[in-house]
């Protein structure tokens, strides 16, 4: 039998506040263990929380670019368990009143644009770090990110395959970036996802009995997860067992699921209004200032590059994924004045530094500013395709001015005529045969010497100088 997948998603994104959701304690990934808490988000009993205005205000904006309708009023709830994780035993979360609710998203798969529903988008606060030791049996627990604000982003089941679950984290990565509510760092778990799938018979309306997937923390263990389980679940059906409502946990490194609990339920939690925070009233004025506040987002930059820039699709698409490269394209536009020739320069050379070193090298001294500079000088024929590599080579590694870089190395385009003949003299003169052909008519030979040449001025030939007196030379043997 054939299945089909249905997926949907519950995103947790880190906001970037500077400090905690209900403390003054600082908001920073890291630090020491247990030197970023206080008495309030360590739960010691008599403190008071006191909602953090910019928490309110990110949940808002990130709605509002999720095209969600934003609640006028809304609560908080506790939701209980007992986990070390969480030294309250209950967890400050949002039940049945969120703040944004009915939203969407579109992707876009192939060539098709598809939208994605969102459900809500609530508030809670994040779970200290359990770090455990096997060899002492014992655990030892962090709660630096206690208190961290956090907002649960909650599909719909509106996603259809693996792929469609890994655009979709991705568009709503870049839209979050875009935004500044939350720096994704994914690899900090400052974004992670849960992947809930079902499998229904092809054409069937009912939906399957679903399962949750815990710990996904990269874009492509979302859909390796999604492809196996929906891989798990086949085979289970198709041997005649049934699928069983559970939480599982994702191992990306052993590339399969294990059953951590029974689904819990939401009466498992005992729901309840949070006492200690007042319910909140949204009013339409704060919406508008905060609609107003909304940037750019990923897709209309793209389209913007596209249509007035020039740039490629595919190209623009890329590049506008990362808000931190968009950035950097812009900058580097703007100083050296050729976006083609930018956007060129940064699907090869600057991909390839970023996959060999990390997105980092866009804020280091190959910033956009720099990297604009040194387009313009190639622009400008100053520097030749060869120099310009060599200068960013140098600049990542001392982090020097590029400009000094070039007059340092003597890297400007040799255009003496005198120095340039002299080169194709020695040029010829060491390569007897290369000559030989080119009498006797294989053009391949002119090809030869040309390289031979560029290479005896260091790269800083300009070719169509240097095959002018090549061609000028060779004329006197014919
Ligand atoms: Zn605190």
């Amino acid at each position: 039998m054939k299945y089909d997948m249905v997926i949907g998603l519950e995103i947790h994104s880190e906001l970037k506040t500077s400090s905690k959701i209900f403390c003054g304690c600082k908001n920073e990934f890291g630090g020491e263990p247990n030197t970023r808490c206080c008495p309030i988000c360590l739960g010691i009993p008599g403190t008071l929380p006191v909602l953090n205005k910019k928490v309110l205000e990110y949940t808002i904006k990130a709605g509002l670019a999720m095209q969600c309708k934003i609640a006028h009023f809304s609560k908080f709830d506790r939701k209980n368990y007992f986990y070390p994780d969480m030294p309250k035993a209950y967890q400050v979360s949002q039940y049945n009143l969120p703040i944004c609710y009915d939203g969407y998203v579109d992707i876009e798969v192939g060539d098709q644009i598809k939208r994605i529903g969102i459900e809500r988008i609530h508030i809670e606060e994040d779970a200290g770090k359990l770090i455990h030791c096997s060899h002492e049996q014992s655990s030892l627990i962090d709660y630096n990110r206690c208190g961290v604000p956090l907002i649960e982003i909650v599909t719909r089941p509106d996603l259809r395959s693996p792929e469609e679950a890994r655009i979709f984290l991705e568009t709503v990565k870049s839209i979050l970036e875009y935004t500044e509510v939350s720096d994704c760092k994914m690899q900090e778990g400052s974004l992670r996802a849960d992947v809930n799938l079902s499998l229904k018979p092809k054409g069937y309306e009912a939906l399957g009995v679903r399962t949750e997937m815990k710990n996904i923390n990269s874009l492509r263990a979302v859909e390796r997860a999604a492809l196996a389980e929906a891989e798990r679940q086949t085979q289970r059906l198709e041997s005649g067992q049934k699928v069983y409502q559970e939480t599982r946990r994702w191992d990306d490194n052993k590339g399969e699921s294990i059953m951590m609990r029974d689904k819990e339920k939401a009466m498992d939690y005992r729901y309840f209004p949070e006492p200690d925070l007042t319910p909140i009233r949204i009013d339409d004025n704060l919406t508008k200032a905060i609609q107003a506040s909304i940037p750019e987002l990923p897709r209309q930059r793209r389209d913007r590059y596209v249509s007035q820039l020039g740039i490629p699709k595919y190209d623009a698409a890329l590049i506008t994924l990362n808000k931190t490269l968009a950035d950097f394209f812009d900058r580097a536009s703007e100083i050296c004045g050729n976006p083609k020739l930018v956007s060129n320069w940064i699907m090869t050379d600057t991909m390839r530094r970023i996959k060999e070193k990390g997105e980092e090298i866009l804020n280091s001294s190959l910033n956009g500013y720099n990297f604009g500079r040194i387009l313009l000088s190639l622009e400008k024929g100053e520097i030749t395709h060869a120099s310009a590599i060599q200068v960013i080579d140098v600049l990542l590694e001392t982090g020097e001015d590029p400009i000094n870089i070039i007059k340092r190395l003597a890297l400007y385009v040799q255009r003496d005529g005198t120095l340039v003949r002299e080169a194709v003299r020695e040029v010829i003169k060491e390569n007897p045969k290369a000559l030989n052909d080119y009498i006797s008519g294989k053009e391949k030979a002119m090809v030869f010497l040309m390289g031979k040449t560029m290479a005896a001025l260091q790269g800083r030939g300009d070719p169509f100088h240097v095959k002018n007196i090549l061609v000028k030379e060779l004329q006197e043997y014919l």
